[in-house]
């Protein structure tokens, strides 16, 4: 009997190693390129008959940017969750991570997880990046602030992909850095080998974000230190004693929130990066596969309860509303944190009197029933088209009212991250419109809370914020309308 079970116990054991990732096989000295990811993910579909790949997109500079899809079958009301890593290119851990969780899976490690579970994985977004170890993609492009405009490829390709599969639950895999020069000269660094940030949107669904908060949270610092690796909640800003700390931005142009804004259960991982790309990379990739584990694991347990909210909250998005277009980080409580202390080279708990923990909403609009979106707009028409967000011709109705803005530019009332570029937006009833001459788009879609978020002038992070519509502020009158 105990020969059987060594026997299987080896079995196992010789199945995980099965499948080496490219940085294992070179000892840890060298970074997976793209080309030896496109090898090795097509030597796991070959290999294992629930892993296949698919090439999600190509790169701007042609290269091949692979989606790994592993369903074992069987339960057909699984949830799904997209993973996707490396968005910028100099943070390579999440993509080597993400090879040892493919590898892991592969070796059957992860078995019980994928009988609740499929999982989309897109190892490495930002081929060209990676390639020569750059944050941007290859034409100079800051991937993780397209996801509202989406003119890049790799951009445009993930959100494809998504409607394929339409994912409840999405995760975006970065690194941070902690070694800036301000940080040494205030004393301290952040020292987690992972973060983990929430949807920090208000209009994101608050079901969700509280299971963010008090139920992963809390999960994936447990879970990552059982296995040897520390954990802080995701912040950006400071130090301290020159900036305030908050959990990250309210904007839905990045990888997390704008599958947020969407109604999925989204969440942002950054591990730590090391001094350069190389340095620690065994415990930075094995601690960035831990973490994605840990999601998978929190998402196969929950599976049933983040299905049925994340229905409810695109049911939610759906429907007209009150959506709050301008939002502030502010102070609720002194927060404790853990940093590293460059003094006496240990970790130790500061209080940080700046943290600015909730958002609160500072402006709020009704919805239209819709927006009339002038059709000789190629650029807009270009955004309805790439979110493939619903347009029909517009047939007026009696009972409804076209109001439009007069906006007054320039005053710039500003937010601690954002520069409004509009002081005043103020509504009057418009006559007369051409209905011809616009689309009509209507608010009842899944696209609701983010197209008025792109698209009210006085919103702060709308469409205006982008050199690619500056156009849209030539006129007081601004040119896309309501209807109500
Ligand atoms: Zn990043």
């Amino acid at each position: 009997m105990t020969r059987i079970l060594l026997c299987l116990l080896l079995a196992a054991v010789s199945l995980s190693a099965q499948f080496p990732t490219p940085l294992e096989r070179s000892g840890y000295t060298k970074l997976t390129t793209n080309a030896e990811l496109v090898e090795y993910v097509t030597m796991v579909d070959a290999a294992v008959p629930f892993i296949r790949t698919e090439t999600m997109a190509l790169s701007t500079g042609g290269k091949s940017i692979p989606a790994v899809i592993v369903s074992t079958g069987g339960n057909t009301e699984k949830l799904t969750v997209l993973i996707f890593a490396q968005q910028h290119g100099n943070e390579p851990s999440g993509k080597e991570g993400a090879l040892m969780l493919l590898r892991d899976i592969a070796g059957g490690k992860l078995d019980q997880v994928l009988a609740s579970v499929d999982l989309v994985l897109v190892p490495q977004m930002n081929p060209d990046g990676n390639d020569i170890n750059i944050r941007r993609n290859g034409r100079g492009m800051d991937l993780n602030r397209n996801h509202l405009i989406m003119t890049e490829p790799e951009v445009i390709g993930l959100h494809e992909l998504a409607l394929r599969y339409a994912p409840d639950v999405t995760l975006d895999v970065h690194e941070y850095s902690p070694w800036g020069e301000t940080w040494k000269a205030w004393g301290y660094r952040e020292n987690a080998d992972e973060t983990y940030g929430t949807m920090t949107n208000i209009n994101t669904s608050a079901a969700l974000r509280t299971m963010q908060k008090k139920e992963f949270l809390p999960f994936i610092e447990a879970f990552l230190a059982e296995r040897g690796f520390s954990y802080l909640e995701y912040n950006v800003g400071g130090p301290p004693n020159v900036e305030r700390i908050r959990n990250s931005t309210v904007d839905i142009n990045d990888g997390r929130q704008s599958f947020g804004i969407l109604g999925a259960f989204s969440m942002i991982q950054e591990g730590m990066n090391g001094r350069d790309s190389i340095d620690n990379i065994k415990h930075r990739s094995e601690g960035q596969c831990a973490a994605m584990t840990g999601y998978l694991t929190f998402a196969a347990k929950n599976a049933e309860r983040i299905r049925a909210e994340v229905a409810k909250a695109r049911a939610e998005v759906k429907k007209p509303k009150k959506v709050h277009i301008q939002m502030e980080h502010v102070f609720e409580a002194p927060r404790e944190q853990r940093y590293f202390s460059y003094a006496s080279q240990r970790e130790t708990t500061l209080v940080l009197t700046n943290y600015h923990t909730k958002v609160e909403p500072r402006l709020t609009v009704e919805q239209p029933k819709g927006y009339l979106v002038p059709k000789s707009d190629t650029l807009l028409a270009d955004f309805l088209a790439k979110h493939h967000i619903v347009h029909t011709a517009y047939a007026p109705k009696k009972k409804e009212k076209v109001m439009q803005y007069r906006v007054t530019y320039g005053t710039k009332p500003v937010f601690e991250e954002f520069e409004l570029p509009v002081s005043a937006a103020v509504k009057e009833e418009v006559k007369g419109v051409k209905g011809a001459e616009y689309w009509f788009v209507p608010v009842m879609q899944p696209h609701s809370t983010m197209l008025t978020l792109a698209l009210e002038p006085h919103s702060m992070i709308n469409l205006l914020q982008y050199e690619r519509f500056a156009h849209l502020m030539k006129d007081p009158l601004y040119p896309v309308l309501r209807v109500e």
